[in-house]
């Protein structure tokens, strides 16, 4: 509980008090050190201040303060039994020998600098590992224990910076204000440390508890790397431990070291200090010159840094700028902000930003230089790199064997899953063969065999397949591939008003389209994220192949089943294509930010972390299949089983009949018969239901509707309504139900044209 939870009259013990350094100095300098005695005197007539008694003194606090503030009405075993043996002033001391408690760690550090491989050793959690940005993109959480606490662990999405620059940064950023986890581990790619480097900075800046993982150090061992990681540590003042995480090397150290970190006070020792990154004059004065009217707010010094917002609003940052708008200086604040930033222009020749930025990168350049840092010349991981890079990117064979590996994919997934897929059959054939032994007649034994076997079975057999196409993708992702195949689209995405950064959700859409529309979240651009959203469902995914297998099978011979399979992929790419440029050129306007690729070194990925991510996406599939598909079947085989006159006769006059000739004039155009129609309607919750609705409506009976009709039927199951699933991500992503609806509709009328046209003009040809 929090100290502003306490009642009058009411005692309790401090637990621990939160917020940054600033704060917990000044309130630890107050009196409230973990173990004491704390107990609420009177609260002012709104409740707020209140008057609290600690250490003897008396000392009101407001209830924001109060807030980051944990007590317990338990007492802790005793603080400070002989505090006067301590160098230390014996209020400062924090050093706690009681029971067990709570830790929260967050992680921070660059894309693909091993944060999500640290929470997993730490937490045995399963989280997919991915090698390029934006795999996180939410906050994974996990707990150990270690040292007599619970640390509860929380894996945030990776950033190069904490500007307010993607929707990640801001939300890393949001998490560290507002969640004040206790410590922070600042993951840095060790091979790659100088740029690392720049988001600790910022990390300073924020006056936080922070502990750094030299992770890869493995990497920078085998490039034979010099660099003392003890002065670097006292350099920036903060713990650093070399670790690797490919082998869990260094987890133990690094967390002893969190507790240190947490257990002691800020100055405690060398590896324990804060430090201000000394900047020129000119902006140092309008860092000063800012602070003097942020200090005078109890309030904001209680939750900011006000260091850290003076730099932020001289980087121009909007979102601290909108911060301080609320106060009554704010029209001071902006004036000195001018001045300095005409100052630092006139003096530097660059923006503000510009030169906080030069300057930071001059500090960790120096801090690096003392630390005696050389980069080694053994085996650079990047050596490997550079050499596959100048063949995958070529310009001549890059695209060759992006289309090659591509249609290996493929190929591997549909050859190689036949023969599980079989196997399935087989055991669900015998299956209900077993069961229509055992039963006698009736709606039970029709809804086992028609409506669960037949309806789940249909789709469950497809199960190998989309483990084959996951672990493709996953091996792509993890290797480093994902993120060239990213880097060499970028211009053809560009031509698309499209980025190339949208390239991997789209290749993820292929799977399923509702991780993929969550992974937009790594384009900076809003519009380009939208644009990406908005053109997914075009993407076949995983749910639809059941369907094309299904049809196709039935429909086409064995030579032209791929041929058919493929056109359908190539009609959904072409008219995202097309879709994106009218969305780019009508729909949504603005202008591009510009962006990097980041290209990580190619990393063999490790079959743990393959395995894994392929077999959480194949229960992923597992559960629709429980879930969603189970529920669905059984409607669909109830509503054809009973008619307006209790057991229809036939399925014609049954209430799935009945719905399907109420829609039946809208689809003539096409061919499709009731039966189809019912079965697009199902398929809204999942596409796998259309399938499984098929199963169910047909059974055995031969399809009574023309080769035209059946590939028509494909593109309207490749365009129309994505699912439900898909809608939402798109709500929550977008942040709007506008462009969710908006997706549902055009999909579904573009479905119908496209149909229609292929229909019409189809028959003429085939007349
Ligand atoms: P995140 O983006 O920060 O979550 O990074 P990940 O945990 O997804 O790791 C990215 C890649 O780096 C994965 O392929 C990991 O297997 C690999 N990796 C992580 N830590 C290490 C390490 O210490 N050494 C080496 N060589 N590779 C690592
Ligand atoms: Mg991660």
């Amino acid at each position: 509980m929090h100290l502003s939870d306490l009642k009058t009259g009411e005692k309790a013990y401090i637990v621990k008090v939160k917020g940054h350094g600033g704060f917990r100095k000044r309130i630890i300098e107050m009196g409230f050190i973990k173990g004491q005695e704390i107990e609420a005197l009177l609260s002012a007539p709104l409740q707020d201040p209140v008057k609290y008694k600690v250490m003897g003194y008396e000392v009101s606090l407001r209830r924001q303060e109060a807030e980051q503030i944990e007590v317990s009405y338990e007492r802790l075993r005793s603080v400070d039994e002989s505090p006067m043996t301590s160098t230390s002033t014996p209020r400062d001391q924090q050093h706690a020998s009681s029971g067990v408690k709570e830790i929260t760690i967050a992680l921070v550090g660059n894309p693909n600098c091993g944060k999500t491989s640290l929470f997993n050793f730490a937490s045995g959690a399963h989280e997919h590992v991915g090698n390029y940005s934006g795999v996180t993109v939410d906050a994974k959480e996990g707990y150990t224990h270690f040292g007599g606490y619970r640390i509860r662990l929380v894996d945030l999405p990776g950033t190069y910076s904490l500007s307010a620059y993607s929707p990640e940064e801001l939300y890393v950023r949001k998490q560290l204000v507002d969640d004040t986890p206790d410590v922070i581990i600042n993951v840095i790619d060790a091979s790659n440390i100088e740029r690392n480097l720049y988001l600790t900075t910022q990390l300073m800046d924020m006056h936080l508890r922070v502990v750094c993982a030299l992770n890869m150090f493995d990497e920078l061992e085998m490039r034979g790397d010099k660099l003392n990681v003890d002065k670097l540590s006292s350099l920036l003042g903060m713990p650093m431990v070399p670790t690797s995480f490919k082998t869990g090397r260094g987890l133990d150290l690094l967390l002893s070291e969190v507790i240190h970190i947490f257990e002691s006070r800020e100055g405690h020792d060398e590896y324990y200090r804060h430090f201000h990154i000394k900047h020129d004059h000119e902006i140092e004065d309008g860092i000063n010159n800012i602070q003097k009217y942020l200090k005078g707010n109890e309030l904001l010094r209680l939750r900011y840094s006000t260091r850290w917002l003076a730099i932020k609003l001289l980087e121009m940052d909007k979102e601290v700028d909108a911060i301080l708008r609320e106060l009554p200086d704010y029209d001071k604040i902006i004036e000195a902000r001018d001045t300095a930033v005409r100052r630092i222009k006139e003096e530097t020749g660059d923006d503000s930003e510009t030169a906080i930025m030069d300057a930071k990168y001059g500090f960790i350049r120096g801090a690096l230089h003392e630390a005696g840092y050389v980069v080694g010349v053994k085996e650079d991981t990047y050596k490997t790199t550079h050499k596959l890079d100048a063949l995958i990117t070529n310009r001549w064979v890059g695209f060759p064997i992006f289309f090659f590996i591509l249609y290996l994919m493929f190929e591997v997934t549909f050859i190689l899953g036949q023969y599980p897929m079989d196997w399935i059959e087989m055991g669900v054939d015998q299956l209900g063969s077993m069961i229509g032994d055992m039963m006698a007649e009736g709606p039970l034994k029709a809804m086992l065999i028609d409506g669960i076997l037949g309806g789940v079975g249909s789709v469950i057999v497809f199960l190998p397949q989309i483990l084959i196409l996951y672990t493709f993708i996953s091996v792509m992702e993890d290797s480093g591939y994902m993120a060239r195949a990213a880097f060499i689209m970028d211009k053809l995405m560009h031509g698309m008003g499209l980025h190339g950064k949208s390239f991997i959700p789209l290749i993820m859409g292929f799977g399923c389209n509702v991780p993929a529309v969550m992974a937009t979240r790594t384009i900076e651009s809003r519009r380009s994220r939208l644009i990406t959203m908005l053109v997914l469902p075009m993407m076949s995914c995983s749910a639809r192949l059941p369907i094309y297998i299904m049809i196709t099978g039935a429909f086409f011979t064995a030579r032209y089943q791929s041929l058919v399979m493929i056109s359908l992929y190539v009609v959904g790419i072409a008219l995202s294509v097309i879709i994106a440029r009218v969305l780019s050129i009508w729909v949504i306007k603005g202008e591009d930010t510009p962006f990097v690729m980041e290209l990580p070194p190619y990393r063999f990925p490790t079959a743990k972390a393959i395995f894994r991510h392929t077999w959480e996406k194949g229960k992923q599939y597992l559960k629709k299949m429980g879930g969603v598909i189970l529920v669905a079947s059984i409607i669909v085989w109830a509503l054809g089983y009973f008619g307006t006159m209790g057991v229809a006769p036939s399925l014609e006059e049954s209430f799935i009949g009945l719905l399907g000739k109420a829609v039946e004039p809208i689809f003539t155009v096409q061919g499709f018969d009731w039966r189809l129609d019912v079965s697009l309607i199902a398929g809204v919750g999942a596409k796998e239901i259309v399938a499984s609705t098929i199963g169910v409506l047909y059974g055995d009976s031969a399809y009574n509707f023309s080769q035209l009709t059946a590939y028509c039927f494909l593109l309207y199951v490749l365009i129309y309504f994505p699912c439900i699933a898909t809608i939402a991500a798109i709500k929550q992503e977008s942040g709007s139900w506008r462009w969710a609806i908006f997706a549902a509709i055009y999909t579904t009328v573009l479905a119908w044209i496209v149909s229609a046209a292929v229909y019409q003009i189809g028959s003429c040809f085939l007349a």
